[in-house]
């Protein structure tokens, strides 16, 4: 990853070019973001042009060094990622496997987001469990004794520290503190609130911001061959996450539109047989359009809210969707949008469990159902 690959973060990835060419760059780096933003890659091209032999404003992506980056396959940039929880200690075998996935991940998904990573690395499991153990504070505290093998500087990328043991996190405060000569610490968080006060202070902290729309539809017009229209429609709908925008990319928004409207008024009508036959449709979907439907219905309920509390200058659907959302608004009200919008978001993690997708919609359906239906009796 180059930094010119990155869409938007101009300023941040100048700011980072500039330290590391005036020898200013802290050791311990922690890039914070939210969650959708990009501050893995950007910590993959910080390490790119760390070790690139011929840097120019970016990593040239064509010298030795940089062709091992590019694969993720540099000796000297070292990577420690969240796996499934065990109390065992993680062996070499174990670290070489995760590394191989990791690998794939990082090149099949360029711009992944941690529960990407989940469903690679839990294989089914509870993502919830996912964490660095405590084994790897050893492994990090090994491995930067070490002399660099090819490149003047080793750099160690730890992704979601909020993930770490308290052990693990208590393993590395010394080498964190006082790193090897030539040695930085990346550490890339999506929580970096959830992180204890003694490893925020050993980093200097650079934040990553969400992309703004602009960045968004320019990626999305020149990578996926979406008109202007359509890319700023998917856009809006990512709010800066570029995973989740290129996610949308795949599924028809006017399909999950219609049905949404089918499946609202089978809702309204308290209609179980269409409610069934919603849900088995829903079943044959492929995961990605399946959580896409839910994501689309979520955005809905979020736009009802607006409505109802009057947001209109915040309000972010597309007008043929704001017609439907004013239609509704007055039918319902706040605590049942709520209600929806929560059952929404509980679906939707049950999805990521791979629950079953047919039983996940028919429950949900049942609890909108019984919410609008409710929320009507107690208006009247
Ligand atoms: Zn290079």
């Amino acid at each position: 990853m180059k930094f010119s690959q990155i869409p938007g973060l101009r300023d941040t990835s100048r700011l980072l070019v500039d330290a590391i060419r005036n020898d200013h760059l802290a050791h311990a780096q922690l890039f914070a973001g939210a969650e959708g933003s990009l501050a893995l890659p950007l910590a993959l091209a910080t390490a790119a042009y760390i070790h690139c032999e011929q840097r120019g404003d970016d990593a040239c992506g064509v010298c030795p060094a940089c062709v091992k980056s590019m694969k993720y396959i540099h000796p000297d940039t070292h990577f420690v990622v969240p796996l499934i929880k065990t109390d065992k200690d993680v062996d070499d075998d174990q670290r070489n496997s995760t590394l191989k996935l990791w690998r794939s991940f990082l090149t099949e998904s360029l711009f992944g987001v941690p529960n990407d990573w989940a469903t690679v690395v839990a294989e089914g499991e509870d993502k919830k469990n996912l964490l660095i153990p405590t084994s790897e504070s050893r492994h990090i505290v090994k491995t930067l004794s070490l002399k660099a093998f090819e490149s003047r500087y080793k750099v160690m990328i730890l992704w979601q520290p909020e993930l770490l043991h308290v052990n693990a996190a208590n393993g590395i405060l010394k080498i964190l503190e006082e790193p090897p000569p030539q040695t930085y610490f990346i550490l890339v968080s999506y929580a970096a609130d959830q992180l204890l006060p003694t490893i925020l202070s050993r980093t200097q902290i650079l934040p990553v911001p969400l992309l703004d729309d602009e960045a968004i539809t320019n990626y999305l017009k020149e990578h996926h061959q979406l008109d202007e229209a359509a890319a700023k429609r998917l856009a809006l709908l990512a709010d800066g996450n570029l995973a989740q925008a290129i996610r949308l990319t795949a599924g028809e928004d006017e399909d999950h539109f219609d049905e949404f409207i089918q499946w609202m008024e089978a809702c309204a009508n308290g209609d179980v047989g269409a409610l069934v036959a919603m849900a088995d449709n829903f079943h044959l979907l492929d995961k990605v359009r399946q959580r896409n439907r839910l994501s689309f219905a979520m955005s809905m309920m979020r736009e009802t809210l607006l409505e109802l509390y009057g947001a209109h200058d915040i309000q972010r659907a597309q007008p043929a969707h704001l017609d439907f959302v004013r239609r509704f608004a007055p039918l319902t009200s706040l605590n049942v949008v709520q209600t929806a919008y929560d059952l929404l978001n509980d679906g939707l993690l049950h999805l990521e469990r791979n629950g079953s997708a047919k039983m996940i919609y028919l429950d949900l359906s049942l609890g909108i159902s019984g919410a609008l239906r409710q929320g009507r009796t107690a208006t009247v």
